[in-house]
């Protein structure tokens, strides 16, 4: 037999891959690349991912370990898998044992057995003999149970009170008998029809049907409230009719509940919802549901886009701009960019829907490289809703709010509406302090204020969750005029509660949204008739649909103005709208106010009388002229410690040995040259004890960038004295602060 090893990629940040032996009585013929591995890698005991066999390696004989032992009878990852993981590896600087390991469920990663997915279930015998006489009424209500249903998971009927005794009664008359197979969910028969499509809705269809089979990417650019999710649906309809099986993104756990029935209601098909708020276990079924082709259709938020479906057909990313797609931490990928790479290899259509578009998506959609397909109206009776910005420079606040809006929510309750005061800060107030010396409350570990909040009382950091009691005295003074300034949602809620005693009043931020239930519980209330005043953060601003919402109210749009972040004001454009799309979304015309102190300010102006592309054009000429994304490609690096010092060092080192790779610009033989800025400190320099340092880093075009990085990183993990320091590598990062 001949000598070979088996390369792995293990989950490790070092960027290669590593040969081990083969366990003992293993053939060649038995690894196959995307099988799991468990490997001793020094100390530890890892799974990793079999890539190939290799004849050659250079790993001398005496350090070759043999791996431990294969899990995976079957690749658990495809070729196509694989290929996408070598993509990721190469575009965000990871190792592939890093982001293979993203690919995976956590329980996968962790080195279970897919059987672990299975779950206990009964099923109607096929070769039922006469039918005997069942004794009591129990035992009749069971079997009606399986007559409508062949297949039942063992936990759905103890749910609904059968006993493990009267199931066995069951079997033993040769009724039923008992499995161990995959949860599927279940479907509807009675689906839901089609609804007639508006003629803005029939041309973006029949646009998009034909690119079916084939790689395409298209923005559906709809305001809100335009039927962008029917096209979607009558898209996936025939999709589905090809026998393909269709992945939908989302941006957020509270999305998922009211698209998800959507779907289900539609198409009397397997849906799978991948989400946060699933276990491991529930993640780790819908992962089979979806490699086995069973879930026909997956709804999930960011990293569902890694989900194996064989048979995928179409991949539809709602709300395209939405950050929350651009992971934050690790493998700092993008979920939508890694969408348009898979469905390129898979050679199917994505379809990208949003009413406010990335300026990096909207500028590729009219250079025409993306299908550009447009809703401009409401659908059904649904009139766009008027805006109003409100100046509030030397106007009297009650409770934050201007007279002349006090007065308008005033109108709108009492006809029987709903108003949606939008203010994005929770707690009770952003700031408590002493007016005798000026003292405030801060976090000892960051450059931030804490933040008062009522119930629980405490004061409370945002940013490192730091918490501590509310002092009585200030700490500086011993003056007992210590006091709340400015305002939350948690405030505001109160005071609209004092303003409007006869009006409920709902809060939906993430301290009363903190789970789930208590999230669909809230839109429950949301979602009952007559009057009420809900006031939330940018969690109410996303796709929810509010029918009876007719005025609503943003509050403090003026922090994003100034934003330091060259995506301030894209993002404002964004949130704006999101919200205002909240209003009048039914039978009613909406309103919304935005009360500012910069009533004049030109971009806000364009937005409220031009639209968003009026403005995306214009700050799209912006970019153009500063080269700033998309018109140049980014990448950031940024360092963190609690030396100061040392974080700006490795930047420093960063910033020379890139200058030193790169040609001089005469030299560089027309090549666009890498433009480097800083290392200069993040707008909050010291968050959680560490100092913030970064480097940003541009360049015309996305090779001259990407070639330097790859050599960057090795630098970096070849420096030494710089332990204390953490560093990343952002590429193509949203968040620039
Ligand atoms: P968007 O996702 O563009 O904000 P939705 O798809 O949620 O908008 O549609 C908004 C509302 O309009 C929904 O209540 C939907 O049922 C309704 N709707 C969509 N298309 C039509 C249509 N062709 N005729 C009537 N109502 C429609
Ligand atoms: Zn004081
Ligand atoms: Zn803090």
């Amino acid at each position: 037999m001949s000598f070979y090893v088996v390369r792995v990629a293990v989950p490790v940040p070092l960027r290669r891959s590593f040969d081990y032996l083969p366990c003992e009585g293993s053939q060649r013929a038995d690894w196959q690349a995307g099988q799991r591995v468990r490997v001793q890698f020094g100390q530890q005991l890892l799974t990793a991912i079999v890539l190939s066999t290799e004849e050659q390696t250079d790993v001398p004989a005496n350090k070759l370990k043999p791996l431990l032992e294969r899990l995976d009878e079957y690749p658990l990852l495809s070729a196509e898998q694989l290929q996408l993981g070598q993509w990721l590896s190469r575009y965000y600087h990871h190792s592939i044992g890093e982001v293979l390991e993203l690919m995976l469920p956590a329980m996968l990663r962790r080195g279970s057995s897919l059987d672990e997915a299975l779950e206990d279930g009964w099923q109607r015998r096929p070769d039922q003999p006469s039918m005997p006489t069942l004794r009591g009424s129990q035992q009749q209500a069971l079997w009606q149970r399986f007559e409508q249903q062949a297949n039942w998971s063992h936990s759905a009927l103890t749910q609904q009170g059968f006993s493990l005794a009267q199931l066995r009664r069951l079997a033993e008359l040769e009724l039923i008998e008992a499995t161990r197979s995959l949860p599927v969910p279940a479907t509807t028969d009675d689906s839901k029809p089609p609804l007639p499509l508006n003629p803005e809705q029939q041309k973006a269809l029949d646009a998009l049907l034909p690119e079916l089979g084939r790689f395409r990417i298209a923005l559906l650019e709809g305001v809100t409230g335009s039927g962008k999710t029917e096209v979607y649906l009558q898209l996936i309809a025939e999709a589905l009719q090809r026998g393909q099986q269709v992945m939908v993104l989302v941006p957020e756990i509270g999305l998922t509940p009211q698209t998800v029935q959507r779907f289900r209601e539609r198409f009397g098909v397997p849906v799978v919802a991948v989400h946060s708020g699933l276990n491991d276990r529930e993640r780790l079924q819908a992962w089979c549901l979806c490699h086995e082709g069973r879930a026909r259709i997956l709804i999930g938020t960011r990293s569902a886009v890694f989900t194996p479906m064989p048979q995928l057909g179409l991949i539809v990313l709602d709300e395209e701009h939405d950050n929350s797609f651009k992971q934050q931490d690790g493998v700092r990928y993008s979920a939508r960019d890694f969408a348009l790479v898979r469905a390129q290899k898979a050679a199917i259509p994505i379809l990208l829907g949003s009413a406010t578009p990335a300026l990096e998506t909207l500028n590729n959609a009219l250079s025409g490289r993306y299908l550009h397909l447009k809703l401009t109206q409401r659908a059904g009776n649904a009139k766009p809703p008027g805006m109003k910005l409100h100046s509030t420079l030397h106007q009297p606040l009650t409770f934050g709010l201007a007279q002349p809006v006090i007065a308008k929510i005033q109108q709108h309750v009492e006809a029987g509406r709903q108003v949606l005061v939008f203010i994005n800060r929770r707690g009770y107030a952003p700031l408590f302090a002493c007016p005798d010396c000026g003292w405030l409350a801060e976090c000892r570990r960051c450059d931030a204020r804490l933040t008062l909040h009522q119930s629980p009382l405490r004061l409370h950091c945002h940013h490192c969750d730091y918490q501590q009691g509310v002092p009585g005295f200030c700490p500086q003074c011993h003056s007992d005029k210590v006091t709340a300034l400015g305002q939350g949602t948690e405030r505001l809620a109160d005071d609209l509660a004092r303003m409007f005693p006869d009006v409920p009043v709902t809060r939906i931020d993430r301290d009363t949204a903190r789970t789930r239930n208590a999230f669909e519980e809230l839109l429950a209330e949301v979602h009952q008739p007559g009057k009420r005043i809900l006031v939330g953060t940018q969690m109410l601003a996303k796709g929810h649909h509010f029918p009876s919402v007719t005025m609503v109210v943003i509050l403090d749009a003026d922090a994003g103005l100034f934003s330091a972040d060259f995506r301030g004001m894209e993002q404002t454009a964004q949130l704006i709208l999101q919200v205002a799309g909240r209003a009048g979304r039914a039978e009613h015309p909406g309103e919304v106010w935005i009360q500012t102190l910069y009533a004049d300010h030109p971009q806000l102006n364009l937005l409220i009388n031009d639209g968003y592309h009026a403005l995306a054009e214009t700050l799209l000429k912006e970019r153009l002229y500063q080269q700033l994304p998309p018109y140049s490609h980014m990448a950031m690096l940024r360092a963190e410690s609690p030396n100061k010092a040392l974080a700006e060092q490795l930047l420093q080192q960063a910033r020379q040995y890139l200058q030193q790779i790169s040609p001089p610009p005469q030299a560089s033989g027309g090549l666009a040259p890498l433009v480097l800025v800083g290392p200069f400190p993040a707008i909050m320099e010291r968050r959680a004890g560490r100092f913030r340092q970064q480097l940003q880093m541009f360049c015309a075009e996305r090779a001259g960038l990407h070639s330097k990085l790859d050599p960057l990183v090795d630098f970096l993990h070849s420096l030494k004295g710089f332990h204390q320091v953490r560093w990343h590598l952002d590429i193509d990062p949203v968040d620039t602060l």
